[in-house]
């Protein structure tokens, strides 16, 4: 019997895909833009304050990369070259109020972007494992390239939110019976 999933299980990846659709969708992101987002998400404080946007744009793009992958294989292979190339210590790991989860621990003298890539990687790494399949993927609504994290127990999810399946839904209904 598989356990329920804790609520926060793929938190670190619902932070990366926040920080992904951020810079995606903002050309003019900030640093203090992407810190919003690690907060909002009670990451680590400052942990991506010594990085630059461009430098920021170039790991998301390594995410992307995976993210844009559905064929699991290929999704493994490429989270284990992240893996390899971004390593960290795996450590059990107790927040307060939270269930103990996997941390990767990167070394001291690691930059923001090795500790953000090496995250992302475990973090996929988890979800993958466990899911046994790419649960996440791009948005299928026109005009929105939005990343989501596929949490579902069903089919797979399309949308990166009900509103833009629902945007969806009803564009084809209008088309089907002319509005
Ligand atoms: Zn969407």
């Amino acid at each position: 019997m598989q356990p329920e999933l804790p609520d926060d299980r793929p938190r670190g990846l619902y932070f990366l895909v926040d920080l992904v659709n951020t810079l995606q969708g903002d050309p003019e992101a900030t640093a203090a833009g992407l810190q919003a987002v690690v907060d909002l998400h009670g990451g680590p404080p400052r942990r991506l304050a010594g990085a630059s946007v461009p430098e920021l744009r170039e790991a998301v793009a390594l995410l992307v990369a995976v993210l844009d992958l559905d064929d699991v294989n290929r999704a493994a292979d490429a989270v284990n070259a992240l893996l390899d190339r971004y390593p960290s210590r795996p450590r059990l790991v107790r927040l307060e109020g939270r269930p103990w989860a996997v941390h990767g621990q990167t070394p001291q003298d690691a930059g923001p972007v090795h500790w953000l890539l090496s995250t992302a990687a475990l973090a996929l790494a988890l979800w993958l494992g466990e899911r046994g399949r790419c649960a996440w993927g791009r948005c299928a609504a026109p005009g929105c390239d939005r990343y989501f994290v596929d949490a579902g127990r069903r089919s797979p999810q399309r949308f990166c939110s009900p509103r833009c399946g629902t945007r969806v839904r009803v564009t084809a209904h209008r088309r089907q019976y002319g509005r």
